[in-house]
């Protein structure tokens, strides 16, 4: 149940159309892990990404996972990381007894820094590169693309919260040898829970469907020759899926207004400014960020909680989580682009079924404080 009057950071927005598709599936009695809807939903998205196959996953964790494990890493590998990203990015290195290095980011694109990603070749050699599209935005990845085909090293796209951006008219989603979407509750598009893995390799995808089913051998009794997970996803879960695909564009679209709303509004202050879109990307602006540059960020958060809206401080780096405090940290020049970031910025709410008046409440109560 939702608080009532309590203006929430990303919400799940149904589009109405889920139940029929739900009812489908309860009526065609597939119930079970897998089912028609589930072969339906990797092809629309494998077609909306304009990558060739995709494996429909129990979430987008489960699928960073299986990402790595296709690529055969294992114990004691090193794999570069994005510093600023969710911990599911990092953990899957972990799951693996791998070694995350992370990397810093730049100002141009609050993601991963190329310059920084060259120096960490210098010092390591991976077996791949996690590179996220941080709240919406996706990687510089001409550059970044670039200094791995240098060394020859895969990278997985973690595009959890970029599903519907692209960079130079290519979907996020389709960079990389693998790249990984989520469709967790607070995401873009949600099925309340679940994940994909897209290849254009589709060798990966069938891999990982088998891996995801416990890595059951095609034979009529249970034959079990390698470890498999337990991670694919249901078909009533991929009927919801389904049905918020077709929202996807719209949703996209209310969340750029929102963004663009906040920053008509409150860029005059001299101390704000928002995170920024690359000139070849368009983002999903999942969630706004935006920055205060006088060190009130934290009582800005607590002004509006106070409020009842629900604010939140940019992702912690990796290399600031105590999991993480002693793996690698590469940046350059001194800087610590991502800790500059955490220190002062917060997430604004940004759902796409944000009443307007509720948004000009959040921007009264910033104004107010500020
Ligand atoms: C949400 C998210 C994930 C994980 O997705 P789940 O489906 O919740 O497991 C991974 N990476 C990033 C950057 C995310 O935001």
């Amino acid at each position: 149940m939702t608080k009532k009057n309590k203006i929430y950071l990303s919400p799940p927005h149904m589009s109405g159309n889920e139940l029929a598709l739900i009812e489908d599936a309860i009526n065609a009695n597939w119930i079970a892990p897998l089912g028609p809807h589930v072969d339906e939903f990797e092809k629309e998205v494998s077609a909306y990404l304009g990558v060739k196959d995709a494996a429909a996953l129990s979430s987008g964790t489960a699928a960073l996972h299986l990402s790595l494990k296709i690529l055969g890493i294992k114990k004691g590998d090193y794999v570069f990381c994005s510093d600023l990203t969710f911990v599911a990015s990092a953990n899957a290195i972990s799951y693996l007894s791998a070694i995350p290095i992370f990397i810093d980011s730049e100002l141009k694109s609050w993601n991963m820094c190329p310059e920084s990603l060259e120096e960490a070749f210098k010092k390591y050699s991976p077996k791949a590169v996690i590179v996220t599209d941080l709240y919406g935005q996706s990687a510089d990845y001409y550059e970044i693309i670039k200094v791995c085909e240098k060394n020859s090293v895969p990278i997985i796209e973690d595009a959890a919260e970029s599903l519907g951006a692209s960079y130079d008219n290519k979907k996020c989603g389709s960079f990389g040898e693998m790249a990984i979407v989520s469709f967790n509750g607070n995401k873009i598009i949600t099925t309340s829970g679940g994940g994909m893995l897209l290849s254009n390799n589709q060798d990966y995808i069938i891999k990982a469907r088998k891996l995801a089913s416990q890595a059951k051998e095609d034979y009529l009794h249970y034959e079990h020759v390698e470890l498999g997970y337990n991670y694919r996803m249901s078909n009533i879960i991929a009927a919801i899926g389904r049905a918020q695909l077709k929202v996807l564009d719209s949703y996209v679209k209310i969340r750029r207004k929102i963004f663009n709303n906040y920053k008509e509004n409150l860029i005059d202050n001299k101390n704000i400014n928002f995170i920024p879109e690359l000139d070849l990307s368009y983002s999903t602006r999942w969630l706004t960020v935006m920055q205060i540059n006088n060190n009130s960020v934290n009582s800005l958060i607590n002004h509006l909680i106070s409020k009842n809206i629900e604010a939140r401080p940019v992702w912690k780096p990796m290399h600031l989580q105590p999991l993480y405090i002693n793996n690698n940290f590469i940046k350059i020049q001194d800087k610590s682009i991502s800790k500059q970031l955490f220190d002062n910025g917060l997430c604004l709410p940004s759902g796409s079924n944000l009443a307007t008046e509720d948004q000009i409440k959040v921007i009264e109560e910033i104004k107010a404080f500020l």
